[in-house]
């Protein structure tokens, strides 16, 4: 028996699914398990196909990753078993800002697509990267974009169905970890989602596909975060216009930040006394400024009810992190949230699954992807060593989804405290030494300037 909210929920996911005769391999292993960590190796099964079908179609429609595979004479007849998948050729995910500027950016992008990309028509010759992500957006192309420390970005490219698919499977998995409600209230601890295609509000702005829009609330709102903005943010502009811009904009001012902050705590103890359940969703160094003010002012809410969602990773400067533990209690103890409602979501633009933690803190991987922990030398470890994550992820219709990351991670066959199926990353995600720190949490707190 389905509970009302798994039926909402159902009712709700079923908007995004296609006709059942237009399905390829990957909306069968996406949309047939009911559940997916009750029905693991089923849609595991259904998985490979998808898989062997999404290389299928990356080496047949992409000429760059083809080439790739030709390198390592790889071809899609090659992929038989489950032991082949280690020989897919893996992308490294620097390779989506190794664009070109200038007049060769929409060439890479074009290079990128797979298939032939709905090009759209522009006013000029050389549109900047903010024109070609809207008008790639009128044409059904969601471009999501998230910058590293380097201020470099990165630009993933979804078609209307490629995103869809995201969108489910993301929020199959927040439904299946966490306390779902569809009538519980929302806040969104970052600027508005409808406003930007920045992956960390994108990402947070499924809340929208879960929940009813008038019990959303954004901290951010009217707050529109392009790639020339963030630019600005770094004195990067160019020319004199932008230079003018950028002065007037300014970072996201203490003084913005301070009345948001107060909005959200009046709010916070508002909806205590209305006996609300709230989820709490943003980057941790968010949510601990807001926590660090009421702190500060002795205030306190109770909200034995609520849940907390943290992601987007830690800021860039490591050390002002606090491990998970120590930030978790000071959920439980400043907002009245118990730990087993607290979760964590690493997540990424390139990758069309978001890992989210239980209530006992494992990050749960979906069994629509393949997780690999990699050594130096890029040879899969398998379980319980710390190495580079990687994944084969066959959701993307517009890229390939095979992909290295400069993460470190642990992986463990099991969960050590629930009862879930399938495998999950150990509680701390890191950046590997070396790598380029990134995560949209460092960009957000980049906007933010810091003290009173
Ligand atoms: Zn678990």
């Amino acid at each position: 028996m389905m509970t009302k909210s798994e039926l909402e929920f159902q009712k709700r996911l079923e908007k995004f699914i296609p006709p059942k005769e237009t399905w390829t391999p990957i909306d069968k292993a996406l949309f047939t398990p009911k559940i997916y960590f009750e029905d693991y190796q089923n849609t595991a099964d259904l998985t490979f196909n998808a898989i062997k079908y999404s290389f299928k179609h990356h080496y047949e429609n992409n000429e760059l990753y083809k080439r790739l595979c030709e390198i390592k004479n790889i071809t899609p007849d090659k992929i038989k078993s489950k032991e082949d998948f280690n020989k897919i050729p893996l992308l490294p995910d620097s390779f989506f800002k190794d664009y070109p500027e200038g007049k060769g950016f929409l060439n890479w992008l074009d290079n990128l697509f797979t298939g032939s990309t709905p090009m759209p028509q522009f006013r000029t010759e050389i549109p900047d990267h903010d024109d070609v992500i809207e008008e790639f957006n009128k044409k059904g192309v969601r471009i999501m974009f998230t910058s590293g420390t380097s201020g470099r970005f990165s630009f993933i490219p979804r078609d209307t169905g490629s995103w869809d698919r995201l969108r489910c499977n993301a929020m199959r998995s927040i439904v299946e970890l966490m306390d779902y409600n569809p009538n519980d209230t929302v806040i969104l601890l970052i600027p508005d989602p409808r406003l930007t295609n920045l992956t960390i509000a994108s990402l947070f702005g499924i809340a929208y596909d879960l929940y009813e829009p008038e019990n959303i609330h954004v901290a951010l709102e009217d707050m529109k975060i392009t790639t020339q903005f963030l630019r600005m943010q770094r004195n990067e502009a160019i020319g004199i216009k932008e230079k003018i811009k950028a002065k007037a904009m300014s970072k996201i001012s203490p003084i913005v930040q301070k009345k948001s902050d107060r909005r959200i705590i009046n709010l916070l103890e508002d909806l205590e006394k209305e006996g609300k359940r709230i989820n709490i969703a943003g980057p941790p160094f968010w949510l601990n400024r807001i926590m660090e003010r009421m702190i500060k002012e002795g205030r306190k809410v109770k909200l034995p009810d609520s849940q907390v969602l943290t992601g987007g990773g830690w800021k860039a400067e490591e050390d002002k992190r606090a491990p998970e533990e120590i930030f978790r209690e000071k959920v439980e103890d400043v907002l009245g949230i118990p730990q087993d409602r607290y979760h964590d979501v690493y997540a990424m633009s390139e990758c069309s699954s978001v890992f989210l933690s239980c209530e006992g803190h494992y990050k749960h991987i979906p069994p629509t992807i393949i997780p690999l922990v990699l050594d130096e030398e890029l040879d899969p470890i398998g379980y319980n060593k710390f190495g580079r994550f990687a994944f084969i992820d066959p959701i993307p219709n517009s890229y390939p989804g095979f992909i290295i990351t400069g993460d470190k991670v642990k992986l463990m066959e099991r969960c050590p405290v629930c009862g879930r199926e399938g495998p999950v990353l150990d509680i701390e995600v890191t950046r590997l030494p070396g790598v380029e720190g990134r995560g949209c949490a460092a960009v957000m707190a980049d906007l933010m300037e810091q003290g009173e």
